[in-house]
């Protein structure tokens, strides 16, 4: 729906007009959460698609998700999808696939998932396991800016750093836990040591976080964005924004429209874009913040569909994939082993594995062509997950600027935002305090209610 014409006219801005730039995942969520509370808003975004990093490429054969593979809901998200309509849509993550294989002595090992059943494992060695226990007894330090890496060696030891926190921040973040922070990252870690003196007894103690369940829909993740934006009355597509002045208490929005110039009018502004496309955004407000935000590290990763026969697999696949810690010299990061998780991706007697090549810690491996990756894959399935023969199908899609890292670049962008002197501008996106789709939602849901605040008080 085009309205850039009713928006040029300053005289017809109300007292709250909120202006959203970006309509991936967190954009679409507050437009939708603003207009359920009629709140005036227009959402304006570059593309002729809305998603943004989701993506889903549906052939005859085949459902195969580029950006993200699942969403973890609990109960507030879950009323999220019944009210925009697709509970019905939805896969929930196969119970059989809850186990996580991390590579470890030459082959995938379940990595146990209960301290009882991490101590009978044979996962760690005897001495990582004393380490483990001794975590009860262990003394509280407060250390600032404490990278993960340093946090969990400190509070376990090296060989659980190397083993289930690197692998597992290369599955999330695509990052390097020697950089990430714990208070950007899983603060949760810091609060459960600074409460309880330990993070095993605080996780006892405090019965965890409640249980999340994956899922993902029958038609690929991009059916939770065209879901929200069917619903919004006042989405403009095409409309690439360039510049954003403040004068007079009010945001002037330039932006490019089928080769047109639009401006409009805010009172509210929020950016909802990857952080390299808030800076150039926010050059004319704060030249600090513009700055700050261009220096937060989007590593770039490539993400591998490989489709064989089921013919050609000699082992049960159970489990929701394999990752490769950085220290046994892997090619790929790891891989999802997602016709294993979730039903109807691909005809039932063939399996689907997504790879992950890239990331911080897998920059070079990244480098290779197209060619080269989809083979090193390959002998690399063949190798460790015993598939033999050639696959029926392997696509490769490249993200150059995938995932933003939470490290200290990502710290002083905040600490800039912070001082920002102009009022009624927001951030609202991946970068901003919570990576996961399931975060934007609800970082976007508590946005809309404090807006929605600012409304009640102006009335
Ligand atoms: C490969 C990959 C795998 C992932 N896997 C998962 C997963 O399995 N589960 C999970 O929970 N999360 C996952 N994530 C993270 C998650 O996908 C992202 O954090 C999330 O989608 C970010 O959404 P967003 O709305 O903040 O931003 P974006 O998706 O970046 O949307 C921003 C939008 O702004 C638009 N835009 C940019 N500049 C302008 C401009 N100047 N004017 C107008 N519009 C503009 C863009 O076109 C885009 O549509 C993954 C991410 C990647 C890259």
């Amino acid at each position: 729906m085009c309205i850039g014409m009713y928006f040029r006219r300053q005289e017809l801005t109300p007292d709250i007009m909120v202006g959203i730039i970006g309509a991936g995942i967190s954009g679409l969520t507050l437009a939708y959460q603003l207009q359920e509370r009629n709140i005036p808003y227009l959402l304006l975004e570059e593309k002729d698609i809305t998603g943004g990093y989701i993506k889903t490429e549906i052939t005859d054969n085949y459902t195969l998700d580029i950006g993200p593979n699942s969403i973890l809901a609990d109960e507030e998200i879950t009323k999220f999808f019944n009210s925009i309509g697709i509970e019905n849509e939805l896969i929930e993550a196969n119970p059989n696939s809850k186990d996580r294989y991390i590579f470890k002595a030459g082959k995938y090992q379940v990595l146990p998932d209960s301290p009882p059943k991490l101590l009978k494992s044979n996962f760690f060695s005897f001495k990582t396991k004393i380490s483990i226990l001794r975590e009860f007894f262990r003394k509280t330090e407060k250390i600032e800016d404490e990278t993960l890496a340093h946090f969990i060696t400190r509070r376990f030891n090296k060989e659980v750093t190397d083993y289930v926190l690197n692998p597992f921040v290369t599955g999330i973040y695509a990052g390097n836990p020697e950089k990430l922070l714990v208070k950007l990252t899983f603060p949760i870690l810091n609060d459960l040591e600074n409460k309880y003196g330990s993070v095993l007894k605080g996780m006892l103690k405090s019965g965890g976080s409640g249980r999340r369940k994956s899922f993902n829909f029958r038609n690929g993740m991009a059916t939770l964005p065209k879901a929200i934006a069917k619903k919004l009355k006042n989405l403009q597509l095409n409309t690439q924004v360039e510049k954003v002045e403040y004068q007079d208490g009010q945001y002037k929005v330039s932006a490019l429209s089928n080769g047109q110039i639009l401006s409009y009018n805010f009172s509210q502004l929020v950016i909802a874009t990857p952080a390299f496309a808030a800076s150039s955004i926010m050059e004319n407000i704060s030249i600090e913040v513009a700055k700050a935000l261009s220096q937060i590290e989007y590593p770039s990763m490539a993400l591998v569909h490989t489709v064989y026969s089921k013919d050609n697999v000699n082992v049960q696949l159970n489990g929701f994939g394999g990752l490769n810690p950085k220290i046994e010299n892997k090619f790929a990061a790891g891989s999802i082993w997602t016709s294993s998780v979730f039903s109807g991706r691909v005809p039932d007697n063939q399996i689907l594995l997504t790879s992950f090549v890239g990331g911080s810690q897998y920059s070079e491996q990244y480098k290779n062509a197209d060619q080269q990756i989809k083979e090193n894959i390959i002998q690399d399935f063949q190798r460790d997950l015993k598939i033999e023969g050639r696959p029926l199908m392997q696509k490769i899609h490249r993200w150059e600027k995938a995932i933003p890292q939470y490290d200290k670049n990502l710290q002083a962008a905040y600490s800039e935002i912070e001082k920002l002197q102009v009022k009624g501008i927001y951030f609202c996106a991946g970068w901003y305090k919570g990576v996961s789709l399931s975060d934007c939602i609800k970082n976007a849901s508590q946005l809309a209610k404090n807006i929605s605040t600012l409304k009640d008080t102006h009335s």
